[in-house]
């Protein structure tokens, strides 16, 4: 999960690496009123989960509390590469005498963490490492070992950092470490005239396999992130919303990728990836249906099960009793295949429900998901 700006800013602050003074608001009235509290002067960002903010007219100085307000009328709403900005942060602008970049990355094929420093940052650093790359430092980092002083001075040296950045390059891989991040970035990390380090800019990515052991993600995360995704994340299910309007439930993550691209295939969109695994329960089917069916979007719901661990008997007991807790409100195609699907047909024949048809094929059940979304 990508973090805003904001709440990158949020960790790097709670371990100690110094951030300008700002607020988040999604009213231009309000950021007048935060840039008087700033002290009249305030840059303001547009709060979106991509960089280039600057070069895209995302960043913009303002020099006083009414120009504050002009500004962030003009960037909320604005599209940066395809993501709407609904909130903008104004920050204490910060007199910057040199900019620059580091970042741990988690290099898979490596087995360990990548930091990555420049003295040249501000900058897009991709374009900086094709065509000066002897400007950017990569450091292999232990995961066991992590980044001690030496560590991050040896970091520092490879890279032509201040010593200064040093403490920085510590605290910054104790973000990663304790809040478990995969991605830590800050860009620019400034020198100010005054000889102060600061965090400018940030990115940071969580690992969503730590989100067990993070309770106070909870504060960072609430509210920004699709509200059907973080129900169904309460509910332990493995939901990703899309934009479409077939709902779509399946066992096995393979499984459930095809049976969207079959949806497609048949001339409709998918609304959601939700792979229920061998957990074919009422409840979990009821609570998958429950997450599908507050989109409004979804027309139709397909439910594709191949049975194998989990029999294809167990997951219609799991659909009928959950059609008793839950108000199916549109019509659902189930397919049922492998292990005692006949068995499976037959507990859902007996239980007669309107809206519910049964389809013995993956390709018939998607065409008539995709026709009953599709149909007036
Ligand atoms: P990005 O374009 O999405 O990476 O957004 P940044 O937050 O990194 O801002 C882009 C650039 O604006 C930075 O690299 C800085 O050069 C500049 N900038 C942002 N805030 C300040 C500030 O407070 N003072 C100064 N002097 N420059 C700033
Ligand atoms: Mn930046």
């Amino acid at each position: 999960m990508d973090l805003y700006e904001h709440q990158a800013r949020q960790l790097f602050d709670r371990h100690g690496i110094v951030v300008p003074r700002a607020e988040i608001t999604d009213s231009p009235k309000e950021a007048r009123e935060i840039a008087r509290r700033l002290g009249g002067r305030a840059v303001v960002k547009a709060q979106v989960k991509t960089g280039g903010r600057g070069k895209a007219g995302g960043v913009k100085f303002a020099a006083d509390p009414a120009a504050a307000e002009l500004t962030a009328r003009q960037i909320l709403g604005m599209d940066i590469k395809g993501h709407t900005v609904g909130t903008v942060m104004l920050a204490e602008p910060v007199a910057v005498e040199a900019e620059f970049y580091v970042s741990y990355v988690l290099d898979r094929a490596g087995g360990r963490f990548l930091a990555i420093a420049s003295a040249e940052g501000g900058m897009d650093i991709e374009e900086v490492a094709a065509t000066r790359p002897e400007a950017v430092a990569r450091v292999p980092v232990d995961p066991a070992e992590g980044v001690t002083a030496s560590k991050a001075a040896e970091i520092a040296e490879a890279a032509g950092l201040p010593a200064r950045a040093v403490d920085v390059l510590v605290r910054l891989w104790q973000v990663l470490v304790r809040e478990d991040a995969l991605l830590v970035e800050v860009n620019p990390l400034v020198r100010t005239t005054r000889g102060q380090i600061l965090a400018l800019d940030g990115k940071v990515t969580l690992d969503d396999n730590a989100a067990f052991r993070q309770a106070r993600w909870g504060s960072e995360t609430d509210g920004y992130g699709d509200p059907l995704e973080a129900a169904a994340a309460a509910k332990g299910l493995t939901y990703v919303r899309l934009d479409g309007e077939v709902g779509i439930i399946g066992n096995g993550a393979g499984l459930v990728m095809s049976t969207l691209d079959v949806v497609a295939g048949c001339g409709a969109r998918p609304a959601n990836f939700l792979d229920i695994g061998g957990g074919a329960s009422a409840q979990v089917m009821a609570d998958g249906l429950t997450v599908i069916l507050s989109d409004p979007a979804v027309r139709s719901v397909l439910v594709n099960v191949f049975g194998g661990i989990t029999a294809c008997d167990a997951v219609a007991e799991g659909i009928v009793r959950a059609l008793d807790t839950v108000r199916l409100t549109r019509p659902l195609v189930v397919r049922l295949d492998g292990n005692n699907a006949a068995r499976g047909r037959e507990i859902l024949d007996a239980r007669r429900h309107p809206l519910v048809e049964q389809a013995t094929t993956m390709d018939g059940a998607a065409r008539r998901a995709a026709d009953l979304a599709t149909a007036a």
